[in-house]
């Protein structure tokens, strides 16, 4: 089969298409003919080499995957040959930019009929990620109020859905006119261009002076300071991205009892997965939740996929097509 490999870490050029040996599923293992491959930003820390994750080499990347099951091992029960599924991770010493990988089944999750397979590429760390940070480490309630920072991309785009479907008052950022369109089309109740010079100060009036509950912070070492003067009382601020250090006036939490509270989706329980799947697999067969694949390329463009996601102007998800 054809496959992704990375044999040094470095720059997106590494990114190699070659013909490697088909895998085989272990016993308690799926086996998937793939049809789409999410690109994540970590994807592109993991192949600089720079990130606290390091594969052993060779490797090939990619984890949110969606294709059609073409064998399962003698273990495996509740999952058949020919059924659609999308997976949150693959197995380890697999990789999902290929043309079959094989999972563990418990990260394989049915595909409603009325999603495609990009859009199946695009749920994995995406939504798990705004789950468990809106949920798990936030805590939120229906009827407050959240600011998605960075509301355009393909993490940004699910906490929009998820916060407008769980009933918060959703506030969302992007930099481009073509995101904030995109960004009020997903259910922005307002959205605001973070490019913009003092864009925060009218968030207040948006809140009636309140503040929000509520920020799931993209790239808190830009925001995370003035996010703490748009806080309401007892706010939660989740740092969901950050990509360089930030100085805070930490006394901007204290007369508001407001926390900061870090999150990685990779410290995310067996439990919390299961959990966190069952909820948005509700949404993704109710319709509440229906992910936005902005751009697709080619297998063998990966090196151009992983250029593209960390450049401005996001729009949705971008994925790979084997
Ligand atoms: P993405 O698709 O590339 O989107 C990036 C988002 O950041 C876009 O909405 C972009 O908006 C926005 N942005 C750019 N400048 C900004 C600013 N000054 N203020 C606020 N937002 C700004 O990436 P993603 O997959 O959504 O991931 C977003 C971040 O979360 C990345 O840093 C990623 O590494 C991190 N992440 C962390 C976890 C975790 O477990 N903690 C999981 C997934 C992702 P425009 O392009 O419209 O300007």
């Amino acid at each position: 089969m054809k496959a992704i490999v990375v044999r040094e870490f470095g720059s997106p050029e590494v990114l190699k298409l070659e013909d490697v040996p088909d895998p085989s599923p272990g016993p308690r293992q799926v086996l998937v003919r793939v049809k789409a491959v999410g690109v994540n930003p970590v994807d592109t820390y993991i192949r600089s080499g720079m990130y606290a994750r390091k594969p052993t080499l060779p490797y090939t990347p990619g984890t949110d995957i969606a294709g059609v099951v073409e064998r399962v091992g003698p273990e495996v029960a509740g999952i058949g040959t020919g059924d659609r599924v999308y997976a949150h991770g693959v197995a380890a010493g697999h990789g999902g930019s290929a043309e079959l990988t094989v999972c563990e089944q418990p990260q394989v999750h049915a595909l409603p009929p009325r999603l495609s397979f990009p859009q199946g590429a695009a749920i994995g760390v995406p939504y798990g990620t705004a789950w468990r940070a809106l949920f798990m480490r936030a805590h939120a309630r229906p009827g407050e109020a959240v600011l998605v920072h960075g509301g355009s991309g393909g993490v940004g785009v699910a906490c929009i859905q998820i916060a407008r479907a769980h009933g918060l008052r959703v506030i969302a950022t992007a930099g481009t006119d073509q995101g904030l369109a995109l960004v009020r089309e997903q259910g922005a109740h307002d959205v605001l261009n973070h490019r913009q010079a003092g864009y925060l100060d009218q968030l207040l009036p948006m809140t009636a002076g309140q503040g929000v509950d509520v920020v799931l912070e993209m790239l808190a070492n830009v925001n995370l300071d003035r996010d703490l003067d748009v806080i309401a009382p007892r706010a939660r601020v989740v740092v969901i991205g950050s990509r360089g250090r930030v100085e805070i006036d930490a006394r901007k939490t204290m007369g508001k009892d407001g926390a900061i509270l870090g999150m990685t989706l990779f410290n995310a329980s067996a439990e919390e997965l299961h959990e966190i799947h069952a909820g948005i697999g509700a949404g993704l067969e109710n319709g509440t939740l229906a992910p936005v694949v902005g751009r697709e390329f080619p297998l063998a463009e990966a090196a151009r996929a992983h250029a593209a996601v960390m450049e401005p102007g996001a729009f949705g998800k971008i994925v790979l097509i084997p």
